[in-house]
């Protein structure tokens, strides 16, 4: 399979890890069962001195986790991989497996809020130092990593003003203080950008987001080299924070077309971010793939194929304006998640970044009236429609 190109590998991995068995089934069975049956004492020996082609107990490991780890291990370039119940489990794995007490974590400033709370209401009172840093400048970044750092953290775009990362610079920078670099690449999806490939140390998805891309299941993925991924599955395996056989047999069916929904969602993005520029009432859009985004040199060099379907736009009327706005789209719904099949919106000012107060939103680039959009698979002319007929019923204020 190695010589095919990536839609290829998206469609047929993972769908050859049962191949072995007696069903010879296409695609790969569900295999809804919390435990497997033993006939001897020489299996028991065989699973329990490592051997992942056995299954004991689905907490310990399961086939249609197994499927999915294949598929992520081959779509980001890794050695191996580990699927857990989400993607903060994912996160948690990865960190937790790599810092003991009295270790300390850098992480982005902007970065995702479920990270931001499981880094300082958590793993900071565990022993943990943190520290939270802009990473704009891997310079700067390099200068202020402490001694004691392991791990640098962050994410490919930042939610929700799609930031973009200089994940070759961080690498390097992370690597010249000792520390590795993790990234969260849940933003751009492997079909976008592959962080391995770019210095990174291991990669993080919430599998729920892109890579399912159904909005159907929850989920999540770290990929590494073979050493750090036993770790974070010890990890995984000791805290309970597997994937369940069905997620995992949904997800797999979900990443199947990665690829043409990717391209069909930078399209539709691309498109729509810049016609929202020319649109009355939109003060500013944030979407790397216009020259105007302060990161567009460095996505148009790191992203050749697009930068996705996240973008943000800030409404001039403020929170009366967008809330206006909100109500009046008719088959753009308002869910606070991201990455599906259908176009959605969110607004950070009330749900993510909702702790904070106006003065430090404007320090993040944030304002009331800042509209998240995720950008779905819809025919773009309608996507336009429905957000040019509430732009046009909030301008009516
Ligand atoms: C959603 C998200 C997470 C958390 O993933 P869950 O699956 O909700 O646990 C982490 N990072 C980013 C960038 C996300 O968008």
């Amino acid at each position: 399979m190695s010589d095919h190109g990536f839609s290829t590998r998206a469609l047929h991995s993972g769908d050859t890890a049962d191949r072995s068995m007696v069903t010879r089934a296409k695609t790969m069975p569900l295999y809804e069962t919390s435990v497997f049956v033993y006939d001897s004492l020489e299996q028991v020996d065989d699973f329990l001195s490592g051997n992942r082609d056995n299954y004991m107990y689905t907490r310990l490991g399961n086939p249609n986790q197994r499927a999915l780890e294949q598929w992520g291990a081959s779509r980001e370039g890794g050695e191996d991989a580990l699927v857990t119940a989400s993607g903060m489990a994912a996160i948690l794995a990865v960190l937790a497996s790599e810092c003991s007490a009295g270790d300390r974590i850098a992480a982005a400033r902007d970065i995702y809020g479920g990270t931001h709370s499981l880094l300082a209401k958590e793993l900071a009172r565990l022993g943990i130092g943190v520290d939270f840093l802009s990473v704009d400048d891997p310079q700067g970044v390099s200068r202020s990593i402490a001694p004691a750092t392991k791990l640098l953290l962050v994410e490919t775009c930042s939610n929700p003003l799609v930031r973009v990362a200089d994940i070759p610079g961080l690498a390097r920078a992370a690597h010249a203080r000792g520390a590795k670099l993790v990234v969260d690449n849940t933003f751009l999806s492997p079909v976008l950008f592959q962080p391995l490939s770019h210095g990174a140390d291991a990669v993080v998805h919430s599998t729920t987001k892109y890579i399912n891309g159904h909005s159907d299941a929850s989920g999540g993925l770290v990929v590494s080299t073979g050493d750090w991924i036993s770790r974070c599955r010890r990890f995984t395996q000791n805290s309970g924070g597997h994937l369940s056989p069905f997620e995992a047999w949904l997800t797999l069916r979900g990443a199947k077309t990665i690829a043409l929904r990717m391209e069909r969602h930078s399209a539709n993005a691309q498109a729509i971010a810049g016609w929202l520029e020319s649109r009355p009432g939109v003060q500013r859009v944030h979407y790397p793939g216009l020259p105007n985004h302060p990161h567009h040199d460095l996505a148009a060099r790191l992203f050749p194929r697009g930068s996705g379907g996240m973008m943000a736009f800030d409404l001039a009327g403020g929170l009366a304006a967008a809330d206006r706005f909100m109500r009046s789209l008719s088959f753009i719904a308002f869910a606070p998640s991201l990455a599906g099949v259908t176009t959605t919106i969110s607004h950070p000012g009330k749900t993510s970044h909702r702790g904070l107060s106006e003065p430090e939103l404007r320090e993040l680039g944030l304002t009331q009236g800042t509209i998240r959009l995720s950008v779905g698979l819809e025919d773009v002319e309608d996507i336009r429609a429905d957000l040019e007929q509430a732009l046009a019923r909030s301008a009516e204020l």
